[in-house]
């Protein structure tokens, strides 16, 4: 059965009405995008792997648990999946990147690759794939399946926004990976953007519009 975790945390959902607004800048808009992104870090690690070392606090020696950083990969859909990896890494700080290129054929909406690159030994390794954007699920998948080829030991997909066209398509094609979202919107348009959504994430990010 298909995961979708929706993050309804009152910040994230703050934060995530005020990068709706239309007249927002790219500054704030940027940094809104960060610290959204440090919120849902915290839940998309919630179950990641501890293993227990030996300390000393000031006043003994304990057993205590830390997380293994490296064998986090975050997978970073370009553009706009680089204004969601600064927050995850500053959660994160070990953690390693990947990246994937990917287009939209603005005529077929289908993904085409034109980069990808991941660090060795996935086979150990547990990606989270970022896209702020889970809309017409094309790209999503394209990025997810290209991702199974190097066997990553998990795979997990975070989103700020989603379409339900989007997660559909995307579950029916990898119903084992689990997706975490800000919020699911009504629908897509006819050019594949999500209403109500926040429009071009990568421009709004970049001020490239
Ligand atoms: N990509 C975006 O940036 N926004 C959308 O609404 C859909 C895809």
């Amino acid at each position: 059965m298909p995961v979708v975790h929706v993050i309804d945390h009152p910040l994230v959902q703050h934060k995530l009405t005020l990068m709706r607004e239309k007249d927002r800048s790219t500054n704030s808009f940027r940094r809104l995008m960060h610290e959204i992104s440090m919120l849902m870090a915290y839940e998309v690690t919630r179950d990641m792997p501890t293993q227990m070392i030996d300390i000393e606090t000031p006043m003994e020696a304990m057993r205590a648990p830390v997380i293994d950083g490296k064998k986090t990969v975050f997978v970073s859909i370009m553009r706009a999946g680089a204004g969601f990896l600064d927050g995850m890494l500053e959660i994160v700080p070990g953690a390693r990147v990947g990246h994937v290129g990917l287009y939209r054929d603005p005529r077929t909406l289908v993904a085409v690759e034109y980069y990808f690159k991941m660090p060795d030994h996935m086979e150990e390794r547990d990606a989270i794939v970022l896209d702020p954007m889970l809309a017409t699920g094309n790209s999503a998948a394209a990025a997810v399946e290209r991702l199974k080829e190097v066997k990553p030991r998990s795979i997990r997909f975070v989103s700020l926004l989603a379409a339900p066209e989007g997660l559909q398509n995307f579950h029916a094609q990898h119903p084992d990976v689990p997706v975490y979202t800000a919020a699911i919107d009504r629908q897509l348009d006819e050019h594949g953007y999500i209403l109500p959504g926040l429009g071009d994430a990568g421009d709004r990010l970049f001020g490239t519009k």
